[in-house]
């Protein structure tokens, strides 16, 4: 990713060190450009992953790049047409949902007992509003389903057969729980059960791709707004929940300071409610929106063992990228801008 800030980074690069003696990592940071004063601004991540650049097959970028224009177009025309943030997260989102090349929806990672269980938050700056979805297993786009939770009830977070339900009931489509099983699923939890009983015939877990989903948006009435969605974490426990539906740790926007989308380890996300963070750091602590995210994942986060990355906005459209893995699929589009994607944490989105 292109290093913004060299100094800080090269900075922060050594107090990563020092918190951290027996690893050597550090933030990669970019701040793409939207433009001078854009109307609308749409940036989305499709997970962070430790796959380099010689592990992934060139169909395997292509079709990520290909995923993440489509994804990001899709956004953008509602945007144009003065579509809110939300409506235009769940265009957006529900395309990569629907490829089965992203840990969200159709090819989510699977649990313990082989199922895909979904996890997907909203929210919206302007007011604070924010829905959610947790272990879903029949709502087609958990996505839409986490918007209507935000515009259609008085609460925040329906689970299980109740997420289910509700959705089913509001009209939402939905679908048979095999639907969202693919068979490079199933392989990578045949590989993570065994990795995790010590027997490494299989080869490694296929961590090559998280693939959640995510995305922040500046619309035309001038508000930000931040969701996200997954399958959660290959050979889950049954019934584990992740950071991704709790508002404050995977989402989180407020017109006041930030909109946060994170992907990576959700324990740690959830245990250092790290969407929230930046926003706070941002709001009270007068940190730039870079540096509050590089000090919540690099030297918050990365000493205590937690990964992933970020994607964020400010009020007036700016958009950072974070990660402290070695690649995180992203793409950025404004009204001033055309699509722009990238793969690996060491490029520039273009
Ligand atoms: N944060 C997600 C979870 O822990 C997974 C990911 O982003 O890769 O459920």
């Amino acid at each position: 990713m292109n290093i913004n800030n060299r100094l800080s980074l090269a900075v922060l690069g050594i107090a990563s060190l020092l918190a951290s003696p027996n690893s050597f990592a550090q933030a990669a940071t970019e701040v793409p450009e939207v433009g001078t004063s854009p109307d609308w601004v749409i940036a989305i991540h499709g997970g962070a992953g430790d796959a380099k650049r010689a592990s992934l097959t060139p169909e395997q970028e292509a079709k990520s790049r290909a995923d993440l224009t489509a994804a990001l177009e899709a956004g953008a025309k509602l945007l144009d047409a003065g579509a809110t943030g939300p409506e235009a997260i769940e265009a957006a989102l529900k395309i990569l949902e629907d490829s089965p090349d992203f840990n969200a929806g159709r090819g989510a990672a699977l649990d313990e007992h082989g199922d895909a269980k979904h996890d997907a938050s909203i929210m919206r700056g302007e007011d604070h509003a924010a829905g959610g979805v947790a272990g879903s297993s029949r709502i087609k786009n958990p996505i839409a389903a986490a918007r209507a939770v935000m515009e259609q009830t008085q609460n925040v977070l329906l689970h299980g057969e109740g997420a289910d339900w509700f959705a089913a009931d509001i009209g939402l489509e939905m679908a048979n729980p095999h639907y969202f099983i693919t068979e490079g699923r199933e392989a990578a939890l045949r590989r993570m059960r065994a990795f995790e009983h010590g027997d490494t015939n299989l080869g490694a877990p296929d961590s090559a791709y998280y693939g959640t989903v995510g995305a922040v948006v500046l619309d035309r009435h001038g508000n930000i707004s931040a969701g996200t969605t997954t399958g959660g974490r290959t050979n889950k426990r049954y019934g584990r929940i992740g950071d991704t539906p709790i508002i404050g740790s995977g989402t989180y926007a407020s017109n006041q300071s930030c909109a946060v989308s994170a992907t990576g380890h959700g324990e740690f996300f959830m245990r250092w409610t790290v969407a929230r963070d930046i926003c706070a750091r941002v709001e009270f602590a007068d940190e730039t929106l870079a540096r509050s995210a590089e000090i919540m994942l690099a030297d918050t986060l990365l000493p205590k063992g937690g990964t992933g990355g970020i994607i964020a906005m400010e009020p007036d459209g700016s958009v950072v990228f974070v990660a402290t893995t070695a690649n995180m699929r992203r793409g950025v589009m404004s009204s001033e801008s055309p699509a722009r994607v990238a793969v690996y944490t060491d490029e520039e989105v273009e």
